[in-house]
């Protein structure tokens, strides 16, 4: 949500990277605990990584509610149908088939844009509803407002649980959005309207060239980014030189360490194991802040 006109204080930051387990999730859960104790009540993690949520493992919130996701797909009255295939021809998703004397329908892949049955000239099509995932509200114990959506498995289309998640953002409270991996649809229908995005890379060349497709979607989508860098350290200084020739900034670096590490493997959020790091995470904030109000 683009809210920094009225309130640069509270920003919505969508934390993405562009391959999983790159430490995207660690910094977004981390980041929202480093924010919380500067912004306590204020601050939600929405995890949009709806095809595989993982953000409740390292933030560990209590789930209150939880509640289907649906969206809307055909239903045919064969009674009424003349097969005329006019709805498989206005179907962009192949997601309809006219067989002769039948009519198939593939809801996995369904958009429920409605068009189908707004050609079918004997209005043999009606639309029902389709639970494609699960919308899920929490807090940790903390008191960061949680929410995360899970996409059906078998299904495809993340996006309508992807905008069920964002549509929880409140406008008055700060809102990390953990993105999933990669530049594809889902990752950008998770950072549309955010107010920045945060990557998190290896200092590798194949985290340089993720980097590289991210930062073009971002400034693609005119959306404003920086750079944290997770196991620095570990790799050469591709990225760092990349950033300085892109006028990227380069907000944090989380150095390759074994203990860090070791309490990510054991599901334990940085900042919790080390709170040493909610300072500089709460610094990343602060610039970030200053960057989308200059
Ligand atoms: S458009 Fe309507 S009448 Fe024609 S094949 Fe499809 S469902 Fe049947
Ligand atoms: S609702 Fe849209 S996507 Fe779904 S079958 Fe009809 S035309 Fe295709």
């Amino acid at each position: 949500m683009s809210k920094s006109s009225e309130k640069p204080h509270e920003l919505t930051v969508a934390v993405a990277a562009g391959k999983g387990g790159t430490g995207k999730t660690l910094v977004a859960t981390s980041l929202a605990l480093a924010l919380h104790e500067l912004h306590p009540g204020k601050v939600q993690l929405l995890d949009c990584d709806v095809e595989e949520p993982n953000a409740s493992i390292l933030l560990q919130p209590e789930i209150t509610s939880a509640e289907p996701v649906h969206v809307l797909v055909p239903q045919v009255d064969l009674e009424a149908c003349i097969y005329c295939g006019k709805c498989a021809q206005a179907c962009q998703f192949s997601a309809i088939a006219v067989i002769r004397q039948a009519v198939l329908t593939f809801p996995e892949l369904c958009a429920g844009c409605g068009a189908c049955s707004y050609v079918c000239p004997q209005n043999a099509i009606a639309e029902v509803q389709r639970a494609v995932g699960e919308l899920s509200r929490g807090h940790s114990a903390e008191g960061i407002a949680f929410v995360q959506g899970r996409l059906t498995v078998g299904d495809q289309r993340a996006t309508p649980v992807t905008k069920a998640v964002k549509k929880q953002i409140a406008e008055d409270m700060i809102a990390i959005l953990d993105a999933p991996p990669g530049t594809a649809c889902p990752m950008q229908e998770t950072i549309e309207d955010s107010d920045y995005c945060l990557l998190v890379t290896e200092p590798t060349p194949f985290g340089l060239a993720n980097l590289q497709d991210s930062v073009e979607t971002c400034r693609r989508m005119e959306i404003p980014c920086g750079v944290i860098v997770n196991r620095a350290g570990a790799g050469d200084t591709g990225v760092e030189e990349y950033c300085a020739a892109e006028g990227l900034p380069l907000l944090l670096s989380i150095p390759q360490e074994r203990r860090i590490a070791e309490a990510y493997s054991r599901g334990e959020a940085l900042v919790r194991s080390f709170p040493e790091w909610a300072k500089p995470l709460q610094q990343v904030y602060e610039e970030i802040d200053q960057l989308v109000v200059a």
